[in-house]
């Protein structure tokens, strides 16, 4: 069986990768020329623990390949998977074009019965309008080849992406015919032999099923930040209240930490879109509105948390900044908090020293040279006023404290993850700060 993935980037790579890694004939196609050109090197393009090794084992097999030129990959291939970006639009709505350039690039060079199936995260509507688009080219060339349209939702995350799809909680597929349903099903029978199930549903339900997914998701993460504002207010500690309602089985222990704000390339976006089709359809998704408000004001609270300690003046004060990333294992910093906090620290005049295990690559295509970095988190500490942790990285988690102390100017840790214990912090001499709990009580 041979597959075309269009849209070599992180879901691209990821399902090509995963499924040769099967057995399964791969073309990944980009119109990156650089990318495709660095991949067929074997330079992989991002940072995901796992992915690099299972490219260069199956392009070695011959299984896995890379090329721009999406006629050659798709003329026989049973299913083209599309799997581009869908940023933004200026109004929040998903921009669609690259969806429908592939849809009509699929058009202009299938020749046989093909399954065009959209893994993008797309609105509800979009596989009619991809359907649209191959058969508006089919009959510019005036030929008659069968197709059918599905919809595949991605649910992989950044850092676990490998085993997430290996191992999926579940594969949503929205499908209009039998046909469909075969070749979809024989495609991920690998990975649903442990019991992993495939919910095949109609092509609208798959379609939501991935914003209503992502953006409740946030929702849990910005009630929790909401209620770790209030219990810094009213001196209760977020961290115990944490565990009181996580052990709630109905509530379950997930998704409920608090912190400086969720980022990324999904969650941001997929919640304004999801807004904006509401919006479309002259409903109003008043709870995602909340979401998106408070999310947006948690990204200023540990930059807050700072300034307030300095009397409300950064002029001339170093801060260093431990983790730059969205989240751990990803160098993915698509709408981080960071990118909010620096932007805020610079304007206030303070210099921002930064260390990250991955990231630094990522965020110097952000910062340039208005902040420095480092390659080791202890140098990064030396003569700065204060650290702030931005991303609970694993090595974040247990550094040495009396190095810590003996490198900072003062002994300030302004943590946004909620990483240490604030008492032994207290005991360590440090003056700790962190997410929904008032320390200084
Ligand atoms: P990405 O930006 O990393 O990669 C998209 C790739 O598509 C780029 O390499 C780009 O050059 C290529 N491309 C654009 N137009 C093209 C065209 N006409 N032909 C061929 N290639 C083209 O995006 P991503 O993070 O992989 O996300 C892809 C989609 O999957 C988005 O809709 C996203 O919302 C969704 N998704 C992402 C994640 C994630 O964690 N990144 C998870 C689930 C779903």
């Amino acid at each position: 069986m041979k597959v075309t993935i269009v849209g070599s980037g992180y879901v691209g790579l990821v399902t090509g990768a995963c499924f040769s890694e099967v057995g399964i004939d791969v073309v990944c196609v980009d119109i990156d020329e650089n990318k495709i050109s660095n991949l067929n090197k074997g330079i992989i393009p991002i940072y995901e623990p796992g992915l690099e090794d299972m490219i260069t084992r199956n392009m070695k097999k011959g299984r896995l390949s890379f090329t721009t030129q999406i006629k050659d990959a798709v003329k026989d291939s049973e299913a083209v998977f599309i799997s581009v970006g869908t940023p933004p639009d200026e109004d929040g709505s998903a921009d669609l074009k690259y969806v429908i350039a592939v849809a009509r690039d699929c058009g202009k060079h299938i020749d046989d019965y093909t399954l065009v199936i959209t893994k993008s995260t797309v609105p509800v509507g979009t596989s009619l309008k991809v359907k649209n688009a191959v058969q508006e080219e089919l009959d510019k060339r005036g030929v008659d080849v069968s197709f059918d349209v599905a919809s595949n939702p991605e649910f992989l995350k950044e850092g676990a992406a490998i085993n997430d799809f290996l191992k999926p909680d579940r594969i949503v597929v929205g499908v209009e015919n039998e046909r469909a349903k075969e070749i979809l099903k024989k495609l991920y029978k690998p990975f649903t032999l442990n019991g992993h199930p495939v919910l095949f549903m109609d092509i609208v339900s798959a379609e939501m099923t991935k914003y209503a997914a992502n953006s409740m998701l946030a929702t849990k993460i910005s009630f929790m930040n909401d209620i770790a504002n209030l219990c810094e207010i009213v001196g209760a500690d977020v961290n115990k209240v944490r565990k009181g309602i996580g052990s709630d089985t109905r509530i379950g222990n997930k998704f409920i930490y608090p912190g400086i704000g969720y980022g990324g390339s999904c969650f941001p976006k997929d919640v304004q879109a999801l807004i904006r089709t509401g919006g479309e359809h002259n409903y109003d998704l008043q709870v995602l509105k909340a979401v998106e408000a408070v999310n947006k004001k948690q990204k200023v609270v540990l930059f807050n948390k700072i300034l307030k300690h300095f009397n409300g003046d950064l002029e001339g004060k170093t801060i260093t900044l431990w983790g730059l990333s969205f989240k751990p294992q990803t160098d993915d910093m698509r709408e981080a908090p960071s990118l909010e906090i620096v932007k805020r620290l610079l304007e206030a005049g303070a210099t921002v020293k930064a260390y990250d295990p991955i990231a630094i690559e990522e965020a110097k295509h952000h910062f340039g040279d208005t902040i420095s970095y480092y390659k080791d988190q202890y140098e990064a500490l030396i003569d700065a006023d204060c650290l702030a942790i931005l991303t609970e990285w694993p090595e974040f988690k247990f550094p040495n404290f009396n190095i810590v102390n003996r490198l900072l100017k003062n002994p300030f840790i302004f943590d946004g993850r909620n990483i240490y214990d604030r008492f032994e912090m207290k005991a360590k001499g440090f003056d700790y700060f962190c997410i929904g709990v008032d320390t200084a009580k």
